[in-house]
């Protein structure tokens, strides 16, 4: 019941854009259906269908998708931002990586400062602070960013 279907389907959005008849196995076909029209003119318009073609046969059968879905998201990145492409974005991230993690460093140096802080004055010992060689100097002061009367912020829902 099957075998008549190949006849009326409509043939993939590449076989389409490129105005062919897009014959079973035709390489294109599982990753550019004909409703996703944009993905593959980006993709062709970067990369140029016969390159497409030529990695997709270069690579083995299960890496295809993933292999088209770069090519989609690298097209798309590139077509929005023809200087950096993707690299635009990736940097945008790394850097906000970096900063959030600058960012979880300090945090987590507040606390320890924080919680060795409470047990000195549990203790009645201002003067020593204990396991301080576990601690790290991050050269940062607590009280740039700690805030230190949390029971002023009255935002507790
Ligand atoms: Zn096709």
């Amino acid at each position: 019941m099957a075998s008549s279907s190949s006849y009326t389907n409509p043939p993939c959005a590449a076989c389409k854009f490129l105005r062919r008849k897009c014959l079973p196995g035709c390489i294109f076909a599982p990753y550019f259906p004909p409703e996703e029209p944009q993905k593959f003119a980006n993709v062709h318009k970067i990369f140029g269908a016969s390159n497409v073609s030529k990695l997709l046969n270069e690579i083995q059968p299960h890496q295809r998708e993933d292999a088209v879905n770069s090519l989609a998201y690298e097209a798309e990145a590139r077509m929005k931002d023809p200087v950096y492409g993707c690299v635009g974005a990736i940097s945008v991230l790394q850097r906000q990586v970096i900063r959030l993690q600058k960012e979880l460093d300090a945090t987590n140096a507040d606390l320890m400062r924080y919680a060795s802080n409470q047990q000195s004055n549990n203790n009645f010992n201002y003067g020593t602070s204990h396991d301080d060689h576990h601690q790290t100097n991050y050269g940062f002061s607590p009280n740039t960013t700690w805030n230190n009367n949390p029971e002023a912020d009255d935002d507790i829902q």
